[in-house]
């Protein structure tokens, strides 16, 4: 868990490389009168979190990554698969009675349609069910195929895609849900397996969790 926190000898420390970068630590702690050693966990601090950077016999520079561009780097390292919520599904035989029932049943807000092996067909929201619920056909009769959006028309997001990736595409598709899928072949078919689904409310949880210091941002190499 990294919290980026800085104390005031460490804004010290940047303000001077800022100025005077490149320059060598004993310069640095000569400038704030102290000694290098003192200095030694600031510097290791700061350079770790990648504001400053150092090279040998050159001395400390300055990234150019403020505080918040390195909060920003984080965030987009949070993955689909580490927030995913299980995926609500029903059955392509569906009627649109049988998903309404459904939407109530699982309490969520869209569904994913599956064919045979999981492969994903196609996506009802609430709104296309209330749209066809307020019209004069009989709903136990009606196929749910008719009333879902359908494959290839569906917008995705896989494992290791970011989440902030995945809260691009709800906000650019204006949609409330994205089915986590992965390519699979079934029966000589190939398609989508639906493993999971990114919603609104994925992404509002996430934003929470990151706000209470919950999710474990990751530097660098570490997995
Ligand atoms: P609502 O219609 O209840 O406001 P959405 O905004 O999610 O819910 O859905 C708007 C339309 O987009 C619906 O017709 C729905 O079938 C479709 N839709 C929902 N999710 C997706 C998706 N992931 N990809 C493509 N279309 C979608």
């Amino acid at each position: 868990m990294i919290t980026i926190q800085l104390t005031d000898r460490q804004e010290e420390i940047i303000k001077i490389v800022k100025e005077l970068g490149p320059i060598k630590g004993d310069d640095i702690a000569d400038k704030l009168g102290l000694v290098r050693a003192t200095l030694r966990p600031d510097l290791a601090f700061l350079t770790k979190t990648g504001i400053l950077d150092a090279r040998p016999r050159v001395g400390y520079y300055y990234s150019g990554k403020g505080i918040s561009s390195l909060v920003i780097e984080e965030v987009k390292k949070i993955k689909v698969k580490e927030m995913k919520a299980v995926p609500a599904v029903i059955n392509v035989d569906c009627s649109v009675y049988d998903a309404v029932v459904n939407l109530f049943l699982l309490d969520v807000g869209s569904m994913f349609i599956v064919s045979e092996g999981g492969l994903l067909e196609g996506v009802v929201s609430r709104k296309d069910l209330l749209k066809i619920a307020m019209g004069q056909m009989d709903i136990h009769k009606i196929p749910i195929t008719i009333v879902m959006t359908r494959m290839p028309n569906i917008v995705t997001v896989t494992m290791e895609e970011s989440l902030w990736s995945a809260a691009q595409k709800i906000v650019d598709h204006e949609i409330d849900a994205l089915p986590v899928v992965r390519p699979i072949k079934r029966n000589g078919r190939e398609g989508l397996e639906v493993m999971g689904r990114v919603t609104k409310t994925t992404v509002t949880k996430a934003f929470v969790e990151l706000g209470l210091d919950k999710i474990t941002l990751k530097r660098g190499g570490e997995s």
